[in-house]
């Protein structure tokens, strides 16, 4: 084995080991605290409440330390096993070129979506269901996943061809242009999503007019935001989980709130829990995060750069030198490096939601949004008593005990 090939191993089983280390001690964290109802939710969340969450943290972790290691054990088995023998039957069919290349890519990601799939089945009719949350029968998820596979594919193969064609074109360049084209096409998936692809997931109806809408009107008005509408989705076809969120840019922004998130909360909660999407704006977080996610990809794109340049990646790992196999290579050892970053991009999204609440805060109130948060988080089954180390990896939002003592602070 190369040097290469080591460290890339190392990584795989490194990273494998941490993610089970993490799901391990945060199911530890809630068993440990099962007993009692933290002090200040005493009066909010009954004991029966508390124990469910901690049953469905900890059988959410039990089922992520599977999920990690079975995953570590996926990577490892391609790069060593799998992917030759993929790559010579798609050889064995299709002349060396562009197609070869977009075909190897292709069966390899349909290959390893069938071998993760029975994890998303579990997940759905057997975990979420379990605790009440699914709605979803198994034809709707059948043709969930169906839509989802013709758009990535759709999308996808284009995609691939521009790719392995540009950097044939440009060996030195091409991975300039590529990044700008990616960020280019995130972009527009930001603005077409909203109008063209989630309609082909949800139902998204125009809020009715009456004193609630009347209310959110109100608040926009008030904070000066311009939208393009305000739509109910019909989350509670597929899930019991509720939330609101923005999409789209400028005056074509779109406010969705999940008819589940309507159903369950007060008006003043809902509003509070708008005014929290409304500081995201104000501070600029949705910028922020396509930033952050440019630095990322461009991070990603030169090192693909340097792979395809070196030549030497696939041979590391006994393979021929074919783009596609320098591209599944470096994508599958990214992952573990990726969870190295995770405790930062963490870090940013929960200052974030943090300056998000005072936003909320300072609008409508500290007392809605609090209700809000505690109602959310036992309507969710989320663990009042998470660990903080699992906190640090696996959180993008804050616990919610830290969140309601910085509204009351
Ligand atoms: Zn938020």
């Amino acid at each position: 084995m190369t040097a290469l090939a080591a460290l890339v191993f190392a990584a795989i089983v490194l990273s494998g080991l941490l993610n089970t280390y993490l799901d391990w001690r945060q199911a530890a964290a809630v068993r440990a605290h099962r007993g009692a109802v933290p002090g200040a939710f005493a009066g909010t969340v009954t004991l029966e409440e508390h124990q469910r969450a901690a049953d469905y943290t900890e059988a959410r972790a039990r089922l992520a330390i599977i999920e990690a290691i079975y995953d570590a054990d996926l990577a490892i088995i391609w790069l060593a096993f799998l992917l030759r023998p993929v790559f010579h039957f798609v050889a064995a069919h299709i002349p060396a070129g562009l197609t070869r290349s977009v075909a190897t890519v292709v069966l390899v990601t349909a290959i390893s979506y069938l071998l993760t799939l029975p994890f998303s089945i579990y997940k759905t009719f057997r975990l979420e269901a379990q605790f009440g949350f699914n709605r979803t029968t198994p034809a709707m998820f059948a043709l969930d996943q169906a839509k989802a596979a013709a758009l990535q594919l759709v999308l996808g193969v284009p995609l691939l061809y521009g790719l392995f064609a540009l950097l044939r074109a440009l060996p030195n360049l091409w991975w300039i242009f590529a990044w700008a084209a990616m960020m280019a096409i995130m972009v527009a998936m930001i603005v077409i999503f909203p109008t063209f692809i989630a309609p082909l997931f949800n139902k998204f109806t125009p809020m009715a007019e009456g004193p609630m809408r009347a209310s959110i009107v109100a608040l926009l008005a008030k904070c000066g935001f311009e939208s393009n509408g305000l739509f109910v989705m019909d989350a509670s076809k597929r899930s019991a989980h509720g939330n609101a969120y923005f999409t789209g840019f400028g005056k074509a922004k779109r406010i969705v709130f999940f008819d589940t998130l309507l159903e369950k909360h007060t008006s003043d909660e809902i509003l509070s829990v708008l005014a929290h999407e409304l500081g995201h704006f104000k501070f600029g977080h949705v910028l922020q995060r396509i930033g952050e996610s440019a630095l990322l990809a461009l991070a990603g794109f030169a090192i693909l750069h340097w792979a395809f340049a070196a030549g030497t990646l696939p041979a590391a790992f006994h393979l021929p030198n074919d783009p596609a196999l320098v591209l599944i290579i470096v994508m599958t050892a990214m992952g573990p490096f990726g969870s190295l970053l995770a405790p930062l991009t963490n870090f940013l999204s929960r200052r974030a939601e943090f300056q998000a609440d005072a936003f909320a805060k300072s609008t409508v109130g500290a007392a809605p949004m609090i209700s809000a948060l505690t109602k959310l988080s036992r309507d969710n089954l989320a663990t009042l008593t998470p660990d903080w180390l699992y906190t640090i990896f696996n959180y993008s939002h804050p616990p919610v005990p830290e969140r309601i003592a910085h509204l009351e602070g």
